[in-house]
């Protein structure tokens, strides 16, 4: 999962809309418009383009190393807190344990170690290296493109943030009205605090034990 610092930094935003357009096509034609994960396609569009990189820890730098076509369902699995926000989170638990022959407790260990590095890793800000398009494309990230990915970034974090907002507001009205007539709120705090990655992340925890 991509660190909370960098969501919204990718090529899409970078990149001039053509440019990019000609970055995922050619990741399509190179898998024949199939899934690199399963082979499949999916049922409206048959695949979307996936980057991959590599993180890392010790130099706080995510670097670009190619971009492949994966079906919708498998990209699901790669990002994995938009798809418990979606209710799309027993599909991707389901093909996780079908594509790696895994039980359900292999895939919620996976699952779990993934949101904690992802914790780990959102605490930091990050550099990113996308020399990988200039290599391989030609293509270079300008000033624009760089302002572009800052706007996305900020507007993915406030999103996320309104929606942890959101469920923490919706549960303390579920447990008020179970709870008629009301009682003192024990915990007046919890609704003040501030929202920080993990607060996010405690959120889609709550998605998936609910
Ligand atoms: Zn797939």
């Amino acid at each position: 999962m991509v660190p909370q610092t960098v969501w919204g930094k990718n090529l899409r935003a970078l990149l001039s809309k053509h440019e990019w357009d000609v970055v995922r096509k050619a990741a399509y034609a190179a898998s024949g418009n199939r899934c690199r994960v399963c082979g499949g396609r999916g049922p409206q569009w048959p695949v979307e383009a996936d980057e991959g990189w590599e993180y890392d820890d010790e130099t706080r730098t995510q670097t670009l190393k190619g971009i492949i076509a994966l079906c919708p369902d498998c990209h699901h699995i790669r990002h994995w807190g938009k798809t418990m926000v979606d209710g799309h989170e027993e599909q991707a638990f389901a093909l996780l344990m079908r594509i790696n022959r895994w039980t359900r407790a292999q895939a919620e260990e996976a699952v779990a170690f993934a949101f904690d590095q992802w914790e780990r890793r959102s605490r930091h800000e990050w550099d990113s290296d996308y020399s990988w398009v200039t290599r391989v494309h030609g293509f270079r990230p300008d000033a624009e493109g760089e302002r572009r990915a800052e706007a996305a970034n900020r507007e993915l974090v406030d999103k996320a943030a309104e929606r942890a907002g959101l469920f923490e507001r919706e549960t303390e009205t579920r447990r008020f009205s179970n709870e008629w007539p009301a009682q003192p709120d024990p915990e007046p705090t919890i609704r003040m605090q501030r929202l920080t990655p993990s607060s996010i992340l405690g959120y889609l925890q709550k998605l998936t034990n609910r």
